[in-house]
């Protein structure tokens, strides 16, 4: 069946980041700071993926989880500063949170979302960086090797988008898959998992997590939820206030009709728990449900195989690679599928030192201006566990973006730029511009 398509607008640019989560984030900025013509878009009506979409507040992965140390520079750091989670020289993190689930690993907490939302908008556009929001990808056309155009359906219609190098960091290889690069889904994936957030919580103790978490037993017994995680409770927004992570949802978040059941699903179980909780647990009993979502958090679907693929013995064994271009550092966490309580997995979590991440897991083998970044960044499942975290894709996002410009700059291929220009510009990365 051939399908004729009218495109409403036809945009040219050098460098097209599809996404604009942790990794695009990075990746525009990059490359719109080392002086290429950069495109934007992205589905939701903000920038920072699951950070503003799910609420996440943690920068993990921005430090080795055991010594503190930061080892990712760039635009993590310039956020975390920005945000004053850290001064824009600290060089190790500092900012605990003691009531949180993730104590005691080393971590970096951004305390209000919404401030998040406005700081990455006000940076995008200080950079230069064309930003369309409400955007989804929805096609991409390859021609001897390269991509053509990536068409995107948004208010105006369909509009293809013409670019030297494209950035796919939607998380989902969503942008690979449609120009037919080679992916792979690890069946079963990790579990999605919709966060939400309860006001007006009393003093929080022990007693009542072990009460919340005995209420979500009684109701997997009766029934009442499939499944269930921890719960975690931590309070990184205000003391009175538990941010959530207890659902969890088995399926495919890049099958259309799976994720809507999953949303569905989501909400149905946030919604059972916090009845439970405020019927019978002391500490809810004044509490109200501010708020879920307003997407469920999808922690794995398709990844790019790429020029290598990045494996969890690399991951363990810091194995050193000449083209490193980005430092990993958060212990493997595999989310189960099946209910677990207090943590993510039954199996005790392993804890690598900093590793390298190789510019190869970036390209995938056979479409030349393409660069892939964030957690469908070319890796095995169990490398995936601890490469997918918030720091690190942007650490990997503002790689691709440098590594997009220079090669749109050179007019060479993505595998064609040489490394070594890749690994001398990200030295010289600014730190404090967003802070300007
Ligand atoms: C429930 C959950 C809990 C997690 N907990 C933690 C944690 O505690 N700490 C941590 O560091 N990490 C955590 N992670 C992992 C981490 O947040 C992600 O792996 C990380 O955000 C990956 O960055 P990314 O840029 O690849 O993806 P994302 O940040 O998800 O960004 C992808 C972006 O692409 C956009 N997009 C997708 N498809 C399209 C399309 N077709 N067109 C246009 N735009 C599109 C999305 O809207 C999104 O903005 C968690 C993940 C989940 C799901």
């Amino acid at each position: 069946m051939t399908i004729t398509t009218t495109v409403a607008r036809v945009i040219k640019t050098d460098v097209l980041v599809c996404g604009a989560g942790c990794a695009g984030l990075a990746a525009a900025l990059a490359a719109a700071r080392q002086g290429a013509h950069t495109t934007l878009v992205e589905r939701a009506p903000f920038a920072g993926g699951i950070m503003t979409c799910v609420g996440l507040p943690f920068l993990d992965g921005i430090a080795d989880s055991v010594s503190g140390k930061l080892v990712t520079t760039g635009v993590a750091r310039e956020l975390a500063a920005t945000m004053r989670i850290c001064p824009p020289d600290a060089q190790t993190i500092f900012d605990f949170d003691p009531t949180c689930v993730y104590w005691p690993h080393k971590t970096a907490f951004v305390r209000n979302i919404e401030a998040l939302k406005v700081i990455l908008d006000r940076a995008l556009l200080a950079a230069g960086v064309h930003v369309l929001y409400h955007s989804s990808v929805c096609e991409a056309s390859v021609k001897s090797g390269r991509i053509q155009r990536v068409l995107v359906a948004n208010k105006d219609g369909l509009v293809a988008i013409q670019a030297r190098q494209v950035i796919d960091a939607t998380g989902d290889a969503d942008v690979a898959h449609f120009a037919g690069a080679r992916t792979e889904l690890t069946a079963p994936t990790q579990p999605m998992t919709l966060h939400f957030r309860i006001g007006n919580v009393a003093r929080w103790t022990a007693a009542a997590e072990q009460a919340a978490r005995r209420e979500c037993r009684r109701a997997l017994d009766r029934g009442e939820l499939p499944v269930f995680y921890g719960p975690g409770f931590s309070h990184p927004f205000a003391p009175n206030e538990a941010y959530v992570h207890a659902v969890r949802v088995p399926g495919n978040g890049a099958d259309a009709a799976d994720l809507t059941r999953a949303e569905i699903q989501g909400r149905a179980d946030a919604q059972v728990m916090f009845e439970r909780w405020k019927e019978k647990v002391p500490a809810f009993r004044k509490a109200y449900l501010i708020t879920s979502g307003p997407y469920i958090g999808v922690r794995e679907t398709r990844r790019i195989v790429g020029r290598y693929v990045l494996t969890a013995n690399d991951i363990q064994a810091q194995r050193r690679f000449d083209d490193a271009i980005a430092t990993g550092a958060w212990y493997l966490d595999l989310h189960s599928n099946r209910a677990t309580e207090g943590s993510a997995s039954r199996e005790p979590p392993l804890y690598p030192g900093p590793y390298d991440i190789p510019y190869r897991a970036l390209l995938p083998r056979r479409v030349l201006n393409l660069l892939v970044a964030g957690r469908c960044l070319s890796g095995t499942q169990r490398a995936a566990s601890s490469f997918r975290v918030t720091a690190t894709a942007m650490a990997v996002g503002e790689a691709a973006g440098m590594a997009a410009a220079l090669a749109a700059k050179r007019r060479c291929t993505a595998p064609d730029l040489p490394v070594a220009i890749l690994q001398a510009a990200l030295r010289y990365v600014s730190a404090g511009a967003m802070a300007r």
